[in-house]
Formats: structure tokens, C-alpha cells, sequence
């Protein structure tokens, strides 16, 4: 008997993005010798065969609306090739063929408003997870945060007086996505959550939010007669994972969720291991719509960076050289009881935390 013929799955995905690059950019894929950075937000790349590509970075807001995508991509079509590309941390780059349409090209985008830069070693874009825009679980609003701390930083976006590139990131809740890089800025609860037993029953799937503690603080409990859940506030680390499968285990909190500073954080390279960030500043207001305390901090830490870093040194490589109780010192930020890792699990990772390196 023959076989039923194979139903072919429909392709999706990711289309093939050689169709979008610069037509320079596909004759030399692979080849590229060099390349030169002529001013801050430029790279020039010149590959094998001599052929030159200029491309042009500017920073965005992340979140486009739509008036704003045109007016990006008008500028493109009238004063580079018409390529543009998107980076990880929402920099518009511009891909361009010859040198004399890189000044006019710069002037368009800063009349329209945006800022050209974010090359080599300046402060990068800040990148950011969603906030209270499109996320159901956030405790802050990481790009208002990203908002707010880039009008501060934004001569140091333009220009490159850093020892080297500084990535920044913010994140919005504990346990997801974002949250790691040179700088972090991250949400840290400090309470357990608050349970709203009326809707547990309803709204929840109690085993899963059971498995989902990482401590094991949370059980089934009968409650007014009612199926529910119930937290043991003294295993309980205030991480917020319970949060997003059973919202009425609500965690955020106007007061009590907080901001925390990491620093530190950085991938392999050919020189050196990957490394882990590390608390540095917790207990930080959660206070839109400007965020002051934690943007104080970070400008602390990058002038202090800025001042005693050697050239091409990341965060991660300074303190390597000077030691936390340097950076502490030198930044002024207090060594309290809240950067020593004292969850019972700790003893697999107590080089997370900064007064123990092994
Ligand atoms: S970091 Fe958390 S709250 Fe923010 S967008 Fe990601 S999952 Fe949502
Ligand atoms: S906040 Fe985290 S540790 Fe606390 S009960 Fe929820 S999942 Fe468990």
C-alpha cells in the first residue's frame, strides 16, 4: 500500500535578510579588510577588493511610532541609499556608499531631532526590556527609565571619552529578559508577593505556580473555603516568579519595589572568560517619571569609570584591576549587609556576590 504522500510544512520565519542589505555590502560578505572610525556615530569599512561602505549610527527611542519610521526611512531614501538596519540596542544605522553623503546625512537626522553616535567607545544606547507598554508583568518602566537616563547621557552617546564602549541596560521585572551588561539597572522587590485568595481558584493553575518557586516558599492552601496558595515569607526571596502565572499573587508595589544596580557584566572575548555582574547599589526609589536616584548612580560610577579606567578597559576589566574595595571606595557607593549573598544555595554561587572572588 503506498505511503500518504507527506504534508511539506509552511515555511516561516525569519525572511532571508541578503535581500535588504546595501548592494556593497553583498558584493563583499566575507571580505572586509579593515575598518576606520572617522567620527563619533561613523564606521567606515573597506574590504578586500577596495570598495568602501560608510555607515552612520543614530539613536532611537526603541518603541517608533509609525510617524517617526517614515520620517526615518524618508531621510534614508533621500540622503543615503535607502539600506538602513536596526542594532540589538535600537540604533538606526545607515548604510552609505561615499564619503560626501555622510555630512549631509548627519545633518538631516540631527535637524529632524535625533542624535548621531553610540560607535566605539562611548555610552552605547541603552537597551531595555518592554516597561508598561506591552508587558503584563512589569514593576517598572524600563524605557521611560532608558528615556530618562539618555538626556543625561547624551553627550556621552555623541562622543567617545570613555577607556572603552559602555553597554547599558535596564530591565523591568526580576526574573525574564534584559537585565545584563556593563551597567544594569534592574527591578528588585523586597517584599513577597500579596495574595488575593478570592481569585486564586479562578485564575490560577496552583501546581504550576507551586513548581515555579525557585525556594520552594509556596503551597496549596484552603483559604475561607476556597482553593488557594500560600507563601512562606521567611523562605520567600522576592523574586516575582509566582507573579506572572497567577497575577492575584501580586508583587509589585509602589513603595516596596525598588531599583538595583549591577555592574560588571561582559561576554568572552579572545582575551578573557566571561564575567558575571555584580550588586552594587540596591534599594534604589522606583520613581518615575525621571528616575533621579538611579541616574545619579550611574553617572557616578561612569565618571569615576571615565577618570580611572585605562584605555580599552570594560567595567569588568577596571574593577578586575583595582578590586571591589577600590571601586567601592573610589565611587562612594556603601558596602552594605544587602551585597553578600546569604540565601542558603549560595555556596554554588558565592562568587556572585562582591565581597568573595575565587
Ligand atoms: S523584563 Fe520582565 S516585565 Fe520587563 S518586559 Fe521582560 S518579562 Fe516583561
Ligand atoms: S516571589 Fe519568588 S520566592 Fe517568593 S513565593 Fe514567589 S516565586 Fe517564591
Amino acid at each position: 500500500m503506498s505511503q500518504p504522500a507527506m504534508r511539506p510544512p509552511i515555511e516561516s520565519g525569519c525572511p532571508d535578510g541578503f535581500q535588504y542589505m546595501h548592494p556593497v555590502m553583498r558584493r563583499n560578505f566575507g571580505a572586509w579588510k579593515y575598518h576606520e572610525h572617522p567620527r563619533p556615530g561613523v564606521l567606515l569599512h573597506v574590504s578586500e577588493f577596495g570598495e568602501k561602505i560608510w555607515t552612520v549610527k543614530a539613536g532611537t527611542q526603541r518603541i517608533l511610532d509609525v510617524f517617526t519610521l517614515r520620517k526615518l526611512c524618508d531621510i534614508g531614501d533621500e540622503y543615503a541609499d535607502g539600506y538602513v538596519r536596526f542594532t540589538i540596542r535600537s540604533n538606526i544605522e545607515y548604510m552609505i556608499d561615499a564619503e560626501e553623503k555622510v555630512e549631509p546625512l548627519i545633518n538631516a537626522l540631527e535637524e529632524a531631532g535625533f542624535i548621531v553616535g553610540g560607535t566605539r567607545n562611548s555610552v552605547s544606547m541603552i537597551s531595555h526590556t518592554q516597561g508598561w507598554l506591552h508587558c503584563d508583568i512589569p514593576g517598572t518602566d524600563a524605557s521611560g527609565v532608558v528615556k530618562a537616563m539618555m538626556d543625561e547621557l547624551i553627550d556621552e552617546f555623541r562622543t567617545c571619552n570613555m577607556p572603552n564602549r559602555v553597554h547599558i541596560t535596564t530591565s523591568c521585572c526580576q526574573i525574564n529578559c534584559g537585565g545584563q551588561g556593563d551597567i544594569a539597572i534592574n527591578v528588585q522587590h523586597t517584599k513577597p508577593p500579596k495574595i488575593n485568595h478570592d481569585l486564586v481558584a479562578n485564575v490560577c493553575e496552583r501546581p504550576s505556580v507551586v513548581a515555579r518557586c525557585p525556594v520552594a516558599a509556596i503551597r496549596p492552601a484552603l483559604v475561607n473555603g476556597k482553593p488557594s496558595l500560600e507563601v512562606d515569607e521567611k523562605k520567600c526571596i522576592c523574586c516575582g516568579a509566582c507573579y506572572p502565572p497567577c497575577p492575584p499573587m501580586q508583587i509589585n508595589d509602589a513603595e516596596h519595589t525598588k531599583f538595583a544596580i549591577w555592574v560588571g557584566g561582559n561576554h568572552s572575548n579572545a582575551r578573557g572568560k566571561p564575567t558575571f555582574q555584580k550588586l552594587v547599589a540596591s534599594g534604589i526609589p522606583n520613581n518615575p517619571p525621571r528616575w533621579p536616584e538611579a541616574t545619579a548612580i550611574v553617572k557616578r560610577i561612569l565618571k569615576v569609570y571615565q577618570e580611572d579606567g585605562q584605555d580599552w578597559e570594560r567595567i569588568n576589566d577596571w574593577i578586575e584591576r583595582i578590586g571591589w574595595p577600590a571601586f567601592f571606595e573610589k565611587t562612594g557607593l556603601p558596602f552594605t549587609r544587602y551585597h553578600i549573598e546569604n540565601w542558603r544555595g549560595a555556596r554554588n554561587t558565592l562568587n556572585a556576590s562582591t565581597h568573595i572572588r575565587f
